[in-house]
């Protein structure tokens, strides 16, 4: 049997990147390159006709933004935007794409597609800053035109892609964090990996999601019904009705199992025969918190702090901060929120902060921080005013030698003396930590055990710098295994050294979350593991359905073997004898 639109049932397999099933009609999201078709057509003149009005169209939606801009911060501000409409008048870019046309007889966004891509690689290449940076205006600029061009505008579409399944070839973070959560049934990328910020977001929205999944935009059209399998990274493009049949009973399933960990939800977080350990959520602001609190989270492990400038896609005011931050102190009711500092760069990028060639290697997290103690003191400042409502740890990510980590305790400290000076807020020093997600940190870890409170373990960056695999490349995701042994001794380290240093070790990166692998982090001697808030419920009930004595057991196993295969069939049979479902 065929879905309604005849056309036939294509599986696609991709990497599951967020839980649960949505089907709904597909929506393209335009991204440049990807999806601009390259046509024959008839009639050149039409062709260039539509070029001009989409030139016309961007000038007044510049102009618009332009004035809007200027009256809300002024027009220092707004200048920019006069370097954008100046592109729209360049007479040599304009008159090559009417040549390209009139040369080629191919459609007019692929002409100007060419067109504007010689004209970026050109700016690109030049010595001068201000010259190399006017690539980047005519990138946005001829992104517009593009958007008038398709007749599509992202950001509006994306709102409007309600009760859709929004199909991309990638989706930044920011893009992520702004989709309109009641709506978007599903989404499928081609591009991107398990712990890509994309896919952390999309389980902490709980949106189904599917990365990495190859030929997606080839095989989609839009009106395509689309099946997303967030649990087995399958993307089923016009279902069949047996297809669709076969899936009711999956989330039949699924729902029973969900009802049956849900009854545990409230009880201690303890093994079976009493060792406590703690699971504590991981949030990027407030609104995080209902899920945290639904599923009775012990306090905040990760507070993914440059959530707020993503959402916002500006560098907030200490002000903003203050009030984002005092917001979700407020609503940990006591429980300790796990701030941690800024970490920008990466796959997580803002304004102007310039481009790399290697951004998970470069201008991140706490180097930036360091960098620009102007926006690392407002922060820290926000964070310190906002303790004065509940309780605060502060941790630092990206820390990768003891001068780095000594360097942002200093600073931290003069920023602590500075509001106590003024008289804001009482000298009460908040517990530090750092995440342990480089391997040097991880080597250094018997040092900076004795320089601070806690670890936090970064998994997600732990497993892609050990094993040199880029965690958002969906070529390279079968390399990102964290059963690779290196990993699994690399963590059995880190935690020894906590131990020997009388400080706790948490755990906050995607592995934490997953009940295959929290047994295993526990039996290694983690003692807290933070994690998306949906995630909860799973990772408690197989916790507490465990002893330690067979946790240690699963420790011992594993660490005879030597293969990640067979190393993730132990965590795999462990998991579904305490949990019966995939
Ligand atoms: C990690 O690296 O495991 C982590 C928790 O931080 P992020 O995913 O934000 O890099
Ligand atoms: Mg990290």
């Amino acid at each position: 049997m065929q879905a309604e639109n005849s056309r036939p049932e294509v599986r696609l397999q991709g990497i599951a990147a967020a839980p649960g099933v949505s089907r709904g009609p597909a929506y393209l999201l335009f991204q440049g390159k990807a999806i601009i078709a390259c046509e024959k057509i008839s009639d050149v003149e039409a062709e260039i006709r539509r070029f001009e009005s989409a030139l016309s169209s961007t000038r007044l939606e510049i102009a618009k933004l332009r004035n809007e801009v200027a009256s809300r911060l002024g027009e220092n501000e707004a200048a920019i935007f006069d370097a954008h409409l100046l592109v729209l008048e360049d007479v040599a870019l304009i008159d090559d794409v009417s040549k390209e046309v009139r040369q080629t007889e191919l459609n007019v966004e692929h002409c100007f597609q060419e067109v504007a891509q010689r004209y970026i690689d050109i700016f690109e290449r030049m010595e001068d800053d201000f010259l190399r940076e006017r690539a980047s205006d005519i990138r946005d600029v001829t992104g517009r035109v593009m958007n008038h061009l398709l007749g599509a505008r992202p950001e509006h579409k994306v709102q409007s892609a309600l009760q859709q399944v929004v199909v991309a070839k990638d989706l930044t973070p920011s893009e992520t964090a702004t989709l309109p959560t009641d709506g978007v049934l599903a989404f499928a990328t081609e591009e991107g990996g398990q712990t890509g910020h994309s896919a952390i977001m999309a389980r902490a929205l709980n949106i189904p999601a599917v990365v990495g999944v190859k030929g997606l935009l080839a095989a989609i059209e839009e009106g395509d019904t689309v099946l997303v399998d967030g649990q087995a990274g399958l993307v089923i493009v016009n279902p069949t009705s047996a297809t669709i049949e076969n899936y009711r009973g999956k989330e039949i399933a699924i729902r029973t199992q969900r009802d049956r960990v849900m009854q545990e939800i409230n009880l201690p977080d303890c093994t079976r025969d009493g060792h406590a350990f703690a699971i504590q959520a991981n949030i990027g602001g407030p609104e995080d918190m209902l899920g945290a609190q639904e599923y009775h989270a012990h306090g905040v492990g990760l507070y993914r702090t440059e959530n707020l400038f993503l959402r916002l896609d500006d560098w907030p005011s200490e002000e903003e901060q203050y009030t984002e931050y005092a917001e979700v102190v407020r609503r940990a009711q006591g429980k300790t929120v796990t701030f941690r500092t800024l970490d920008l760069g990466g796959d997580k990028r803002l304004g102007d902060l310039t481009d790399e060639a290697n951004p998970f290697m470069g201008y991140r997290a706490i180097r930036l921080c360091l960098d620009r103690p102007d926006i690392f003191r407002s922060q820290l400042r926000a964070i310190l005013r906002a303790a004065v409502h509940g309780s605060v740890a502060v941790m630092f990510p990206m820390i990768s030698s003891l001068d780095e980590l000594r360097q942002a305790k200093q600073f931290f400290q003069a920023t602590l003396k500075e509001l106590v000076d003024e008289g804001v807020i009482h000298s009460t020093m908040p517990r530090l930590g750092a995440m342990i997600e480089i391997p040097s940190a991880a080597l250094l870890a018997n040092h900076l055990a004795r320089e601070l409170d806690f670890f936090s373990v970064g998994t997600n960056d732990l497993v892609q710098y050990l094993l040199a695999v880029d965690r958002g490349n969906q070529r390279i995701a079968k390399l990102y295994d964290p059963a690779n042994p290196a990993v699994i001794s690399t963590l059995e380290a880190i935690f020894r050294a906590a131990q020997n240093q009388g400080i706790a070790a948490a755990v906050c990166g995607e592995l934490a979350g997953d009940p295959h692998w929290a047994p295993l982090l526990i039996g290694l001697g983690a003692h807290e593991l933070s994690m998306t808030p949906t995630a909860i419920p799973e990772v408690r009930y197989v916790l507490r359905h465990s002893t330690l004595a067979e946790l240690k057991d699963l420790v011992v196993r594993v660490q005879s073997q030597t293969e990640g295969v067979i190393i993730k069939k132990i965590l795999s049979d462990f998991k579904l004898s305490k949990l019966n479902y995939h």
